[in-house]
């Protein structure tokens, strides 16, 4: 079948037409003919050969990369209860043990044990893929391919508004990607009062104020970054806002996003630091009594069926307006191109 392989530890991945197909393995096993796949930052980690990616998929190569998808089942192993052939699906692509001590209370997105297709084993940038029936989401059939191509990044925005209480909050997104998007338009969705956004890029800050930020801030400049953190601080009772939600990974958005939020606020991070930060703990955290939350994969599975229903609740527009590029896996470069140049937002590629 066709597949892109991360094969050696050199920049970029491999296309093949001869990868073999994966089999069901263990009865509660699930193959899916893949429809349709998206890039994700980390693939672009991956291409790069981000050295502890690469480190960490050296025991396993030549592996598929990739791990968000949708796809049609084709064939349920003998032990497999909900999941029917034909069934239009998608999947968390973290692996769980269910055995350790945080999936036996409810919190196997951070298991100890994860293994992530795409990473530790083959993934989706694939004609097929075998995932364990736990893993499978049945989808409305009315959520586009192109969108449920993409659950997996959806599921990152909506898990970093999950912990807060949004609703009549004060909201600041600091970088206006493709999940910095979706978060926005999410935490507006479920009652944000006000919804601020950053980024370096007037493309994505238009589109983010098309897609409910109420306003947007180019802090390409000392005067626009300025200006952000004196807007988050007008109101004169709280002197910053209530919630900082950090997509960015740029070193300046980490400074700025302990000015821009109020003593006692809350802070959100999901975007990777491109370097190691120094952070001043008795300034800006202990002294601020800052709650912060660290952002791993998606709850599972609350934050799987959250974003599904907040997409009935009207996210399902925006979705649609993220995919930007869509192509043939067999062009797989032209996507990677595309990304790797910071041009487009979501590229979706058909393998079939
Ligand atoms: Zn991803
Ligand atoms: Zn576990």
């Amino acid at each position: 079948m066709k597949a892109i392989l991360k094969s050696n530890s050199e920049v970029g991945l491999q296309f093949t037409k001869d990868a073999p197909e994966p089999k069901i393995v263990n009865p509660t096993d699930v193959l899916i003919r893949v429809r349709a796949t998206a890039i994700c930052g980390t693939d672009l980690d991956i291409y790069k050969s981000d050295p502890d990616l690469a480190a960490r998929m050296k025991k396993v190569m030549p592996v598929i990369t990739g791990h968000e998808f949708c796809g049609d089942v084709v064939e349920i192993g003998k032990a497999v209860k909900r999941t029917r052939v034909g069934d239009f699906v998608s999947a968390e692509m973290h692996i769980l043990c269910g055995e350790c001590y945080n999936c036996r209370t409810g919190n196997g997105h951070v298991c100890i044990n994860t293994i992530i297709k795409g990473i530790d084993a083959d993934g989706c940038f694939a004609e097929y893929v075998v995932v364990p029936e736990s893993n499978i989401i049945k989808l409305p059939a009315d959520i586009p391919v192109e969108v449920a191509a993409f659950m997996d990044a959806i599921g990152n925005a909506i898990h970093t508004i999950t912990p807060i209480e949004i609703a009549s909050k004060r909201v600041a997104v600091l970088g206006a990607g493709p999940i910095g998007i979706i978060g926005a338009a999410a935490a507006k969705l479920c009652g944000a009062s006000e919804v601020l956004v950053t980024d370096i890029s007037e493309t994505l800050l238009k589109m983010a104020k098309e897609n409910g930020a109420d306003k947007v801030f180019n802090v390409s400049t000392p005067e626009g970054r300025q200006s952000f953190l004196d807007d988050c601080r007008s109101d004169s009772t709280r002197k910053g806002v209530d919630v900082v939600i950090e997509m960015s990974g740029h070193p300046a958005a980490y400074e700025d996003l302990f000015q821009c939020v109020r003593m006692g606020g809350e802070v959100v991070l999901l975007g990777l630091p491109k370097r190691p930060l120094t952070v001043n703990f008795t300034r800006d955290i202990i002294f601020k009594g800052l709650t912060i939350h660290g952002i791993i994969g998606r709850r599972t599975y609350d934050t799987w069926f959250r974003m599904i229903g907040l997409m009935q609740a009207g996210l399902l527009p925006t979705l649609k307006r993220i995919v930007t590029h869509r192509i043939p896996l067999a062009e797989f470069q032209k996507g990677f191109d595309v990304k790797l140049k910071g041009e487009g937002l979501k590229v979706v590629m058909d393998p079939q």
